[in-house]
């Protein structure tokens, strides 16, 4: 099967990589050129538009920023939904809200096109290894057909119902992931204030009940080594946060502790932080406090 790829930023590149390695034909766009170079030179074809790739791929992926993106290359002028043709497939892998992706697969049934909604957790890491976990929505009938590419950028795939239902689930995980990024933030600043050996500190927790990948993985390869370059950036956990925020909303669900990373996310972008790591939510608290955690 013909496959294209948009949208080749810190998660797509290593996703796309895996897809050319697996021996797929692959065809790639994404807004900034520079961004595909490295898989045009591992084979694939560079096209000038979403819809030069639809045409020419039978399965359409996206990793992309979020709605607005997805919106555009998947209904604009010059979009997918513009170059697919009828039993074509297009599975968004962006963190996207359940509403837009459901409005997208809407139009694109119309076409006969199907849309899958298959957002990620593991990072850029698990990203170029291949060891993603997948919460896809959609048609279960169709899930077989698109469940073998999926296991190429996958560790763990899981088809959790119907379109939207992936960014749904995905959406609960950020709420999950964001507020153990402050809350780590948090305790080692704490641990610094009190004079603790911080190599200590890590070397217990990473091995107690409140261990995460976020802190065994997460924060020793960025904030604990100073490195903020994203990563996941400031910018787009603030958008999931929104996203999360808009969902609570509809069903009426309070989310007190979100609530705060929220006001935390946006403090730090307000402090030019946006493009930055998550973990440099730290960066705030050590300067408030005057330390510096570093292993
Ligand atoms: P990124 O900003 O590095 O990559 C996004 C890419 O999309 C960029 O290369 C950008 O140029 C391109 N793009 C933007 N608008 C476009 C358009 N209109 N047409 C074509 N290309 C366009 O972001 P990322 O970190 O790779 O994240 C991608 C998605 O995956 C986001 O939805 C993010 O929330 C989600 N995600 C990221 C991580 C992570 O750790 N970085 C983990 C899980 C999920």
């Amino acid at each position: 099967m013909k496959i294209g790829f948009i949208g080749t930023g810190n998660m797509g590149s290593g996703m796309a990589a895996n897809l050319l390695k697996a021996g797929h034909a692959l065809t790639v766009h994404d807004l900034r050129k520079a961004a595909t170079d490295g898989l045009v030179r591992a084979g694939a074809t560079w096209a000038e538009s979403p819809m030069e790739v639809a045409r020419q791929s039978d399965i359409v992926l996206t990793s992309l920023p979020g709605p607005p993106e997805v919106k555009e290359v998947a209904l604009g002028a010059k979009g997918i939904l513009a170059g697919a043709k009828r039993g074509n497939f297009f599975i968004d892998m962006s963190t996207n809200s359940p509403g837009t992706v459901q409005l997208i697969a809407a139009v694109a049934r119309e076409k006969g096109v199907a849309v899958f909604d298959a957002p990620v957790t593991g990072g850029v890491t698990g990203a170029a290894a291949g060891t993603l976990t997948i919460m896809v929505g959609g048609d279960e009938n169709l899930f077989g057909t698109v469940a073998p590419l999926l296991d190429v950028m996958g560790k763990k795939v899981v088809h959790v119902g119907d379109v939207g239902a992936g960014n749904s689930v995905k959406l609960i995980h950020q709420m999950l992931g964001a507020v153990t990024n402050q809350v780590i933030a948090e305790a080692f600043v704490l641990g610094a204030k009190a004079g603790l050996d911080l190599k200590k500190l890590f070397e217990v927790l990473a091995n107690s009940m409140s261990a995460s990948p976020i802190l065994t993985e997460k924060y020793p390869r960025a904030a604990l080594k100073r490195n903020f370059d994203p990563g996941f950036a400031i910018d787009l956990a603030y958008k999931d946060q929104v996203l999360l925020f808009e969902m609570a909303k509809e069903l009426g669900v309070p989310l007190s502790f979100a609530s705060l990373v929220l006001q935390k996310f946006m403090e730090a972008r307000a402090r030019g932080l946006g493009a930055r790591d998550t973990t440099a939510v730290i960066l705030p608290l050590e300067e408030m406090l005057g330390v510096t955690v570093k292993l």
